[in-house]
């Protein structure tokens, strides 16, 4: 007899199904967008342009490296401004 063991579902998905996913803030876009994973299954969830969250698909990443980018140079020109106004 020849048995199989088959990895179709980890016990850490159904722990997730059950108690609901431990999500994590991995990464911080802008103030209002972040992105999250599940530290037991690791599914990966962000904050849309609703302010709701939704999985993180390749087209959200995509979205959200724009948006940070947008994001930094704007608070490097806030920080620009600031020291420029100080000094005077
Ligand atoms: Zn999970």
């Amino acid at each position: 007899m020849k048995k199989t063991t088959s990895k179709s579902s980890s016990p850490l998905k159904i722990y997730c199904d059950i108690f609901g996913h431990n999500y994590e803030m991995t990464k911080k876009v802008t103030s209002h967008v972040k992105e999250y994973t599940c530290k037991c299954c690791k599914r990966q969830l962000t904050t849309n342009g609703n302010g709701k969250l939704t999985e993180l698909t390749p087209k959200y990443q995509e979205i959200n490296a724009i948006l940070a980018d947008i994001y930094s140079r704007r608070m490097s020109r806030l920080k620009n401004k600031s020291l420029s106004s100080s000094i005077y």
